[in-house]
């Protein structure tokens, strides 16, 4: 994909901190980092988003999630940790070349996650089973 900053970065056209690298990945260290040790995992071949990312890519991303999970919390002595991954600007994807982040948690951080709990109606709940086929 041209002019996709992260086809780039996960080529080695443009440098990058690289944590971990493969014929598939690479591991980059984020540049806007919401904790100390935030990373990227990033596919070499450009799919946008989960919705075009090849089942076998997905699976790979996810065994490579955990192996830096690991890797990560024992080098960081982080308490806790965050796998996320967005699709869609109403998501808050920003960079539209599929990415997980790894982000590290520390007790007391000002990371923000979160959200506020609604709650399951009954109408909703029959509606979204009904809908998925159940
Ligand atoms: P998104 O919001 O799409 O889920 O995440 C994009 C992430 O990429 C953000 O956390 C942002 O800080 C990071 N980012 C954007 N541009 C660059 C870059 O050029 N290099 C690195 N290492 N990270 C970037
Ligand atoms: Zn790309």
């Amino acid at each position: 994909m041209e002019n996709c900053i992260f086809c780039k970065i996960a080529n080695g056209e443009i440098p990058s901190a690289t944590l971990y690298e493969d014929g598939e990945f690479r591991v980059i260290l984020d540049l806007g980092p919401a904790s100390k040790g935030h990373a990227l995992i990033l596919p070499k071949k450009h799919a946008a988003d989960i919705y075009e990312l090849p089942e076998e890519t997905a699976g790979k991303a996810m065994i490579l999630a955990k192996h830096m999970a690991k890797k990560l919390t024992d080098a960081l002595h982080c308490d806790g940790f965050n796998i996320v991954q967005n699709n869609g600007e109403v998501a808050g994807q920003t960079v539209f070349h599929f990415h997980m982040h790894l982000i590290p948690r520390y007790k007391g951080d000002q990371v923000g996650l979160t959200w506020k709990p609604g709650t399951l109606s009954d109408e909703d709940r029959d509606d979204i089973l009904a809908r998925m086929g159940r």
